[in-house]
């Protein structure tokens, strides 16, 4: 019986005890295992032979291809070294569009001539892999040309091991390409457009008498939140095996309205989670640093320190792997998806973004003299330009069906989108706008390149929580990225947007420059037409409210409330344009990923409302039916008897009418369903079948199902309840 089934899990649940992490705190300290599992700079150093360790770097360096001679040295050594940590296969690890990563192992086991067992990696193996990885969504691009994709090396990343319960396996970051070149992943764009936006940042800055720099890199620190419930209640929950999401589930008494949780004691359970998180991290070179309960009940957090971009990424995913794995070991499931509960906040992934010289200076970091703030003045004048300008392509790079519960509700950022400055920045931009600063000796420091800038006090930028895209002292953090989502196309979005807009700028400095105007008057020039015609993406206010809607649709900023409405923008001629120019994404690639987002969007609901369909018609109408015959058969026993019963017979009735609800629903999402399933129009065609007719209904199949759950004798009701799954750790 399924009520025994949940109160068995209940009682699971009140028996656990926190879980122990493999090695002791004392035995293994942070030291031991920092990077312990990393095949990084200090190992190739010792492992490799001076010439040959120097000539790799080289090659990451410029991106330049290894020759075979130099791959097989450094394939060995990484054999060795995965060897002596016990490892047994190797795996080309990649990122394919399904937005998870992807593995296929291969032994180091060989047999030499003579028929003895050796243990074997070439440089070949290393450098190129050919899974046959035909199964990959590829948005159209092997239908054209090969079914095979292949994997190439990432030497700009580091090779990890994966320990697990009884074994060890090397992981070699790699892309994943098809037989003609298109990408198949989201890493080889990732890495082309940080190429692009280095280059575009490097010829600015040289424009503006920087003598030393040779390449830009973008940086980025991922906070990443998350959901952990009890295992006992997930494996009760179909949906949420399913989906990720619950369906169903009335409002407990209790939400988040006491705020209680929010950097509240983290219980016992949790921290010895959140330590073995940690702890398996830090051996995989991830950078974690913070840790706390966020403001949902059963949410949390957690944050590392930044890194370049290209490999934050694949520390994200690791991360995601590492939260969902250490979870199964200690009782829990961990939920990544942007909207697992309705009813209180949903999770979202931080994406805190700046740019770097190879010397090491943050691009977005007011200086402390006057060429140093006009390089800030000039960074900042771009991410403005390159925002206002592809506003619709920040807003795509984080739709999809999962976050269209947060975007636009009133717990994470709008749709719009939107930069917010804090008072003090948006003052120098109009000043800067106005032309007035230079002109008043008060405020001198506007005047580009004349004196410093006034000192931004960190805390003052970082209080608006409902921008999506908000200045925070000296980067900036773009909100409205999904927890569950891979970083890889929010940055590919943002490197590809700035490098449009530094490349945009310096065209501009160029040309006043050759028309004989001073560096510092080109510059203002510049700065000054470019932020007049984009300052209307500045706001500084309450997001959240109604005002800000109808002022962002007076100023013309797009307003893209679903992933339906968003992704149909994606491969308009400014898109495909911009992604061509920079060479980060060909016309068919960009095609091809305007297929997966359709398709994933369509896929999703539809996974979704066969779930919906099944709990509801097997599990929850039948408790529902067993509950009102119980009620029927009280009314009827006790008329005979002359008992009274007529409130008794209204909340039969009331019943009666919730089951008929319930019923007529299930059919309604039937008919929408196959509806949907059948319609054969274009893809955005069908992504609004699914928008517009099977989410209403699976919505009218919730709203019934969550009312009897108020009212059907608690014994009965078959799925853990929002009171049971959010606050029993
Ligand atoms: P808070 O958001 O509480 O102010 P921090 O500013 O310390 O916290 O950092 C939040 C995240 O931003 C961290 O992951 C941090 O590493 C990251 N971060 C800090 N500086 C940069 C930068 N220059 N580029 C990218 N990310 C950064
Ligand atoms: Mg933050």
């Amino acid at each position: 019986m399924p009520t025994e089934a949940r109160r068995e899990a209940v009682a699971a649940v009140m028996a656990r005890k926190p879980v122990a992490a493999k090695t002791g705190y004392l035995e293994e300290t942070f030291k031991d295992l920092w990077c312990k599992n990393v095949f990084g700079d200090e190992e190739m150093r010792k492992r490799l032979p001076e010439g040959a360790y120097r000539s790799l770097k080289a090659c990451v360096q410029h991106g330049t291809s290894l020759d075979p001679a130099l791959a097989d040295l450094v394939a060995n050594a990484m054999k060795d070294w995965a060897l002596s940590h016990g490892a047994t296969h190797f795996t080309h690890w990649f990122q394919p569009m399904t937005g998870l990563t992807a593995e296929k192992h291969d032994s180091f086991v060989n047999w030499d001539e003579s028929g003895r067992l050796i243990m074997e990696f070439s440089g070949k193996a290393l450098v190129k892999g050919e899974p046959d990885a035909s199964s990959f969504p590829s948005g159209g691009l092997r239908a054209t040309f090969e079914a095979r994709g292949y994997t190439a090396w990432d030497p700009t990343s580091p090779a990890f091991i994966r320990e697990t319960e009884n074994g060890a396996t090397l992981c070699i970051p790699t892309a994943f390409c098809s037989w003609t070149g298109e990408a198949l992943d989201k890493k080889t764009p990732l890495l082309r457009s940080a190429e692009a936006l280095s280059a575009s940042a490097v010829r600015m800055l040289k424009l503006l008498g920087d003598t030393h720099v040779q390449s830009v890199y973008p940086t980025l620190g991922a906070e990443q939140e998350y959901f952990l419930i009890d295992r006992a209640f997930a494996a009760l929950r179909p949906d949420l095996l399913a989906s990720g999401r619950t369906l169903f589930g009335a409002k407990p008494p209790k939400g988040q309205e006491l705020e209680d949780h929010y950097f509240g004691t983290i219980s016992p359970r949790v921290i010895a989670y959140m330590q073995e998180v940690d702890r398996e991290l830090w051996k995989l070179g991830v950078p974690v640093k913070t840790r706390h309960n966020e403001v949902a009940p059963a949410q949390f957090e957690l944050a590392p320190i930044f890194e370049r971009t290209t490999v934050a990424a694949d520390h994200n995913m690791l991360t995601m792997e590492v939260l969902r794995q250490v979870a199964t070991r200690h009782g829990f499931t961990c939920l990544l998806h942007e909207k697992p509960f309705s009813g209180i906040n949903g999770s979202g992934k931080h994406n805190n973004f700046s740019m770097a010289t190879d010397y090491g200076d943050n691009l977005l970091e007011p200086g402390n003299t006057p060429a140093e703030n006009m390089r800030f003045i000039v960074f900042l004048t771009a991410v403005l330009r390159a925002v206002d300008v592809h506003a619709d392509l920040l807003r795509i790079s984080v739709a999809h069906a999962g976050n269209d519960h947060r975007l636009g509700a009133n717990e994470a950022p709008p749709a719009i989108i939107s930069v917010y400055l804090g008072d003090q920045l948006t003052d120098i931009v109009q000043a800067l706008v106005s032309g007035t600063a230079a002109a008043e000796t008060k405020k001198s420091f506007m005047a580009l390149g004349v004196s410093a800038l006034p000192k931004l006090p960190r805390d003052a930028t970082d209080r608006n929580r409902t921008s999506p895209f908000a200045f925070t002292g000296n980067k900036f953090e773009f909100r409205a990225v999904g927890s569950s989502q891979s970083i890889g196309t929010p940055n590919i979005v943002l490197n590809s947007i700035l490098a449009d807009a530094l490349r945009h700028l310096a065209d501009g400095i160029e040309a006043q420059r050759a028309a004989g105007a001073s560096l510092i008057d080109a510059v203002q020039k510049v700065v000054q037409a470019t932020l007049r015609q984009h300052q209307r993406i500045i706001f500084n206010g309450n997001g959240y409210s109604q005002e800000w809607q109808d002022e962002a649709a007076k100023r013309g900023l797009p307003n893209y409330r679903n992933t339906v409405d968003a992704v149909g923008q994606w491969d308009s001629a400014k898109n495909r344009t911009l992604f061509a120019s920079l060479n980060v994404l060909t016309d068919k690639e960009v095609e091809s990923r305007g297929h997966i987002m359709h398709e994933a969007y369509c896929k999703a609901v539809a996974i979704e409302a066969q779930s919906t369909l099944g709990i509801a018609s097997s599990s929850i109408l039948p408790a529902a039916t067993r509950h009102l015959a119980t009620m029927a058969s009280a009314v009827a026993a006790a008329k005979p008897l002359g008992l009274p019963t007529s409130k008794l017979e209204a909340s039969t009735r009331a019943l009666a009418n919730g089951v008929e609800t319930l019923v007529g629903a299930i059919a309604d999402l039937e008919a929408a369903s196959a509806k949907a399933d059948a319609d054969h129009g274009s893809l955005t065609h069908h992504a609004k079948a699914y928008r517009d007719v099977v989410i209403p209904a699976m919505n009218a199949v919730r709203a019934a199902a969550d009312a009897l759950e108020d009212v059907v004798d608690d014994d009965l009701w078959p799925l853990p309840k929002y009171r049971e799954i959010l606050f029993m750790h």
